[in-house]
């Protein structure tokens, strides 16, 4: 019998399959069961339309038969099977496989995009398998075929025994190479997981023989009556392998808390129970189910390069991704779970997924969902929210600043700061909701722990009229805030700001006398300290210390730290201004030895200005000089 011709599109896809593109080349077993699956649901149809087929549904099942020996492994349904006629249009064809259409007028530029198109199916059996013969009987027709291929040469189709309706696909797997074990498609354990990774929710059963071991009955005893290690036998078993009811599809209220919980830890590998389980299903514009967890704790890998977001992705019912990143914006990257969309083709490539405008509906419905649960936990139950802060807050405050702010609407009211005023967690909206009539800003002030923050002298003056702070103790607090700007037309302000909008006009007035007053003094210190800082003041902020660092434009002292501690790009440096406290000794001292001992004056500013960058977090350049400075001190003092 002479062989026929694959056509032109099919033997480039065949290519493909054989050279695989695909790194998982494991996904053919899914698509083989997805096939025999969906001949079986077309003769189901039938049975429950036409009535006299004189099937039941219990009657279906598709079966998997692993050979060692011949290297062979089939895959068989009793399902609508197939003619000869359908048998060479459906197999012997790619232009007629797949619900997708072959675009005869478009030629896709890359290989890729031809996957996408066609849908691999049937043919990613070539990935794995030297030759395919594929035995059908249509179901109420009295002749079976075979289609038996090699690949890109061709097919034959030829007369055959088949005792029953259905579809029987024998795979001859390649010869083993040194990066790929074919052989492994034969072993019931991979086959078996391979079942439950990919298909353990099509709806019929897919079984397989097992073998298994007992003991052998009376060998439990020896020959005077004494138990003793029994004898074992082995025997096969036919297994049904697959589950067969998604959980995700079920009803909400005939799933127990521990259903879910049992469900997350086995399938994603946690130990410890969900924080929380979302579940949720939609229909119209896009049509899912999905069901999210978020993890009580942050993975170890969480904030490193190597932790990969991503939901799992089911199309109907059968997994075609183990970790979609379309699905999850970065900010929520820490929640897993997966979504089952009826709208998805179940051959879609990774490629054409991105563009996928479904996905995209679907994203953005979950981002929603996600960002209302969160919010609801905050609302009602606080204890668990913080517990979920103090795992993954840093991701959220890093999804404020990321993408120049782009999320930060969505994100603000998830967020959580240290407050002096409880020393608890506080929201923006809280702080605002309890903000004076009188205060202009919010606070905030930044520092390595809280406890540090408590001491910084700058804080002094804002705790003096009575308003909260937040205490920002990550490096990305400061840059989110500045990201934020405002929150509900409230400013935000850091206790280093020049100026803290706390005095009034004539308080003002009053200051930039006294410090029009000292306009010599300050000048000579700054002139003192020049490379150093940009300006010396008197500080409206400083109520019982004597100095601390101010900061004069965009960069703030706490930035500094953060960014220099980057390991690429310039240094920068923040406009530093020292702050002195008029009303302190210290200053009394200062304007007593300027006329007559400038010098000591000088020494005294660069002890001050030690002292000030001590005090915000800084090491300071010369720490010898600074501890001798003050030996000297003690020294002299009588
Ligand atoms: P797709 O599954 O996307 O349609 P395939 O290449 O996998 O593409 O299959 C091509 C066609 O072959 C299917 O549409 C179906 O009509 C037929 N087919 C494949 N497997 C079977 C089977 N087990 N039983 C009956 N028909 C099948």
């Amino acid at each position: 019998m002479s062989k026929k011709q694959f056509k032109a599109e099919s033997k480039r896809l065949l290519d493909l399959m054989v050279n695989s593109i695909y790194t998982h080349r494991e996904i053919f077993l899914r698509e083989l069961i997805s096939n025999a699956s969906d001949a079986i649901d077309k003769l189901y149809y039938r049975t429950l339309t036409d009535g006299d087929t004189g099937l039941n549904r219990e009657d279906f099942f598709i079966e998997i038969t692993p050979d060692v020996q011949q290297r062979t492994l089939k895959i068989s349904d009793n399902g609508c099977g197939m003619t000869k006629e359908e048998l060479e249009n459906n197999l012997g064809t790619i232009a007629k496989s797949g619900s997708l259409q072959f675009k005869g007028d478009a030629q896709p530029k890359e290989d890729i995009e031809i996957i996408g198109q066609f849908g691999v199916g049937f043919y990613s059996a070539f990935m794995v398998a030297e030759k395919l013969e594929v035995k059908s009987r249509a179901f109420g027709s009295e002749e079976a075929w075979c289609w038996t291929s090699t690949g890109a040469d061709g097919y034959t189709v030829e007369p055959c025994q088949k005792e029953s309706h259905g579809t029987e696909i024998c795979l001859t797997l390649k010869s083993n190479t040194e990066e790929n074990q074919y052989d492994e498609f034969t072993d019931p354990y991979t086959l078996k997981n391979l079942v439950k990774k990919y298909s353990d929710y099509i709806r019929y059963p897919i079984r397989m023989e097992m073998e298994k071991r007992r003991p052998i009955e009376g060998t439990d005893k020896d020959a005077e009556g004494k138990y003793k290690v029994p004898e074992y036998e082995t025997y096969k078993e036919m297994e049904t392998l697959n589950s067969m009811v998604p959980l995700w599809r079920k009803n909400r209220n005939e799933i127990t808390a521990e259903e879910y919980n049992t469900f997350y830890k086995e399938k994603f590998m946690d130990f410890e129970d969900p924080l929380k389980v979302i579940h949720s299903s939609t229909e119209g514009t896009a049509t899912y189910n999905a069901l999210l967890f978020i993890p009580a704790r942050a993975p170890y890998d969480y904030y490193s390069k190597e932790y990969e977001k991503g939901l799992q992705l089911y199309s109907n019912g059968v997994m075609i991704m183990q970790k979609c990143p379309d699905l999850l914006p970065d900010h929520f990257s820490f929640v897993r779970g997966l979504v089952d969309s009826q709208d998805l083709s179940l051959n879609i490539s990774r490629e054409m997924l991105q563009h996928d405008r479904q996905l995209k509906i679907i994203a953005s419905r979950l981002e929603k969902k996600i960002k209302s649960e969160l919010e609801s936990m905050l609302l009602n139950d606080r204890e668990t929210y913080e517990k979920f802060w103090k795992n993954f807050g840093l991701q959220l405050k890093y999804g404020v600043y990321a993408d120049y702010g782009m999320h930060k609407e969505l994100l603000q009211d998830l967020l959580l700061f240290q407050s002096s005023e409880e020393k608890k967690f506080v929201t923006l909206k809280e702080y605002v909701s309890r903000m004076k009539e009188e205060q202009k800003y919010i606070y905030y002030a930044c520092g390595e722990t809280a406890e540090r923050i408590e001491l910084l002298p700058q804080t002094e003056a804002v705790k003096e009229k009575g308003y909260e702070i937040l205490y920002l103790t990550d490096a990305v607090d400061e840059f989110a805030l500045r990201m934020l700007m405002k929150y509900q037309e409230k400013e935000f302000r850091s206790v280093s700001a020049d100026d803290l909008g706390l005095e009034t006009e004539e308080e003002k007035k009053e200051a930039e006398k006294q410090q029009e007053e000292h306009k010599d003094l300050l000048s000579f210190l700054k002139e003192a300290l020049e490379g150093k800082v940009k300006e010396v003041v008197l500080s409206r902020k400083l109520k019982s210390h004597p100095v601390c660092l101010s900061t004069e434009g965009a960069i703030s002292m706490e930035m500094e730290k953060v960014l220099n501690a980057m390991p690429a790009g310039e240094k920068v440096q923040a406009q530093r201004v020292l702050e002195i406290n008029a009303s302190h000794p210290i200053f009394q001292k200062l304007t007593e030895l300027y006329p007559d001992h400038p010098e000591t004056v000088k020494e005294y500013a660069s002890l001050l200005y030690n002292q000030a960058l001590l005090i915000e977090g800084v090491s300071i350049e010369d720490p010898l000089a600074f501890s001798n400075a003050i030996c000297q001190l003690m020294v002299e003092r009588k």
